[in-house]
């Protein structure tokens, strides 16, 4: 048993004290919620893929610049993070229409958006998430017009960078959601990160041949193979090239 101290739990991710001031361990469940916590599941396994698949995708888009939370892979269910401030809002990139974009505009899911859209939710679950404009974040300060300058910018580029990488193993980058965070550095510098995760839970990904889903949504919509989907992703991203997670069963020691 850990005896870490626990600083949060989420529905799908627990995040303890991390080994040194400003860090904290961030531990992937296997535990699936959908439509605001209404449908509740297990999804045996989807923590060590998304702890994987996550930790792939923040190294690949540091190496281009977009600056993230995450330090290093602890082992098969947790990494270690840099501890920021969560700006409370989720940040939507969407290529194509689906889920709740196809219901509030009546646009048929699968359809190409003239251009990527960027929409923004006040993360409050007692709320629904509701949908919300600058308007709103800058007027209740959950943040700056200069931070959202910076979110809409990495949120474009991190949707440019991703969509070109999953275009590469054959899956198309549908939409998702990105959450970022305030990180000071040694000098009390403030810049924008992103934190959280990116992974099948959080995106929409389309097999570029079949249209088939490889996201939540097979969870979402009862459409089975759900950790499958889940696997093939990573094994697209060059993860898990010889198999399986030896791991399923819990978190390994931490360094
Ligand atoms: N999303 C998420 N967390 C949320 C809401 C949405 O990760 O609380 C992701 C979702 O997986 C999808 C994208 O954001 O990739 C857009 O979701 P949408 O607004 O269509 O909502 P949904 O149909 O999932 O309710």
């Amino acid at each position: 048993m850990s005896r870490r101290k626990q600083i949060y739990e989420g529905k799908a991710k627990i995040l303890y004290e991390g080994p040194e001031p400003g860090t904290l361990v961030q531990y992937f469940k296997d535990d699936a919620t959908a439509f605001n916590a209404k449908k509740k599941g297990v999804i045996t396994g989807k923590g060590v893929l998304n702890n994987r698949i996550s930790e792939y995708l923040m190294m690949r888009l540091e190496e281009v610049g977009v600056p993230t939370h995450f330090v290093r892979r602890l082992n098969m269910r947790e990494q270690l993070v840099r501890e920021v401030e969560i700006v409370p809002i989720e940040v939507v990139v969407r290529n194509v229409a689906a889920g709740s974009f196809s219901q509030r505009y009546g646009v048929p899911e699968g359809q190409a958006l003239p251009r990527s859209i960027v929409e923004y939710y006040y993360k409050n679950d007692e709320l629904g998430d509701p949908m919300v404009a600058e308007e709103h974040i800058t007027a209740f300060g959950w943040a700056s017009t200069q931070d959202l300058d910076d979110i809409m910018a990495l949120s474009l580029r991190i949707n440019d960078f991703l969509t070109g990488l999953f275009l590469g193993v054959g899956l198309k980058l549908i939409d998702f959601k990105l959450e970022f965070g305030r990180h000071w550095n040694e000098h009390d510098e403030m810049r924008i990160v992103l934190a959280d995760e990116i992974s099948p839970d959080t995106s929409r990904l389309w097999d570029v041949k079949t249209n088939e889903k490889m996201d939540k949504d097979r969870f979402r919509r009862d459409l089975g193979n759900v950790e499958e989907a889940y696997r093939e992703v990573a094994r697209r991203l060059g993860i898990f090239p010889e198999g399986g997670p030896q791991d399923l069963k819990g978190p390994k020691t931490m360094q």
